[in-house]
């Protein structure tokens, strides 16, 4: 720390993404990241926008909004754009939290929440997910703060029903409910009908793993008119070209081409079971997963050995050292041939521990 570095972020710890290592090829299932390219008319769509980069990016996200509001079902003025869902989660702490109303979520959920909560000095409350790792509903009603929840959560892959995530915005009227659907697409109900039903009601979404465009930084909120303004009035505060241009013109062709998102999201949901049947047999305990993820531990080996172990031979997968989970391991879904090397090499590790 410099001696210059405002005190405000004195006691920050940052959020730790997960590793991003280049001094070999790995088999990558540490960061959720999808296994498959973009559809083909992305990179037509970003070649022909190298010309207009000397331009600034549309402030407003127009096509794109007109497009993925029609996919929706919502008008455009009930969406906004963003640079990953990241940007939009922390515009909802900054727009609807304060020392008054602060921010409430599982102790078990994503991890940059609480750092969203830190930057922006709003006091959090966290809620221990049950022994069976499920998300206490009755303890979020009411919560007496603005509730952010995973669903389906992470690092667990647990999903709740779109009626369970209902009782949740019915019990807190007078508090913003924000519904975290990074994982929507693999098997979820989503609440995005909900928000013509609610005024309390944001939901976040994201082009980084349904839609295989991570490096793309394109997310988005869905919400009533007034919300949205809302964290219009932070982001135009913020930065109002926060979603550029290469990405716009990515995020529209993208979108053009859904239904091979979709039947990618699809396959990975066939990989999953085949998967996780396989860590099965091999004896790992794994939680039910509506997302492109396994949630696994084992009785004979902890979390951070085999992680170890599985990094030496070429695959990376991602383990958390927070006390309740550290034995798990969260296993991103890939092809099914870097599953089958997965599979090969567990099974080789687990041997050679015995
Ligand atoms: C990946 C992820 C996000 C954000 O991803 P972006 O790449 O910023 O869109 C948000 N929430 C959860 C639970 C995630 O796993």
């Amino acid at each position: 720390m410099s001696r210059f570095f405002s005190s405000r972020y004195a006691e920050l710890t940052p959020y730790v993404p997960g590793e991003q290592p280049i001094d070999q090829p790995y088999i990558k299932l540490n960061t959720n990241e999808s296994p498959f390219p973009p559809p083909p008319g992305v990179a037509e769509a970003l070649a022909a926008e190298a010309d207009r980069l000397r331009l600034y990016s549309d402030t407003e996200c127009t096509q794109l909004r007109s497009i993925l509001s029609e996919r929706l079902g919502v008008s455009p003025n009930e969406l906004l754009m963003t640079n990953g869902s990241d940007e939009i989660l922390n515009f909802a702490f900054m727009a609807f939290c304060d020392e008054q109303t602060p921010a409430i979520f599982p102790d078990i959920t994503y991890g940059f929440y609480p750092v969203f909560a830190a930057i922006n000095r709003i006091p959090f409350r966290e809620i221990p997910l049950t022994a069976d790792w499920r998300i206490d509903l009755e303890a979020f009603c009411p919560a007496e703060g603005t509730v952010f929840l995973a669903n389906p959560n992470a690092p667990t892959g647990i999903a709740l029903g779109r009626d369970e995530i209902e009782r949740v915005i019915r019990a807190n009227p007078d508090h913003v409910v924000v519904v975290d659907e990074a994982y929507v697409d693999f098997g979820a109900e989503s609440c995005v009908p909900l928000i013509h039903q609610y005024d309390n009601l944001l939901v976040t979404q994201t082009f980084s793993k349904s839609r295989s465009m991570a490096g793309a930084r394109l997310g988005f909120g869905v919400g009533c008119e007034s919300l949205i303004r809302d964290l219009n009035t932070v982001k135009f505060s913020t930065n109002p070209y926060n979603v550029n241009r290469a990405t716009q013109a990515a995020g529209i062709a993208c979108l053009r081409e859904d239904d091979y998102n979709m039947e990618n999201c699809r396959r990975i949901q066939e990989t999953r079971s085949w998967t996780a049947e396989e860590l099965r047999k091999l004896g790992f305990r794994i939680l039910d997963s509506w997302t492109n993820f396994l949630f696994a531990e084992h009785a004979a080996i902890d979390g951070e050995t085999l992680y170890r172990k599985l990094k030496e031979r070429g695959i990376l997968i991602r383990h958390f050292s927070l006390p309740r989970i550290r034995n798990y391991n969260r296993i991103t879904i890939g092809t099914r041939e870097q599953m089958e090397a997965l599979i090969r090499a567990t099974g080789d590790i687990l041997e050679e521990t015995r």
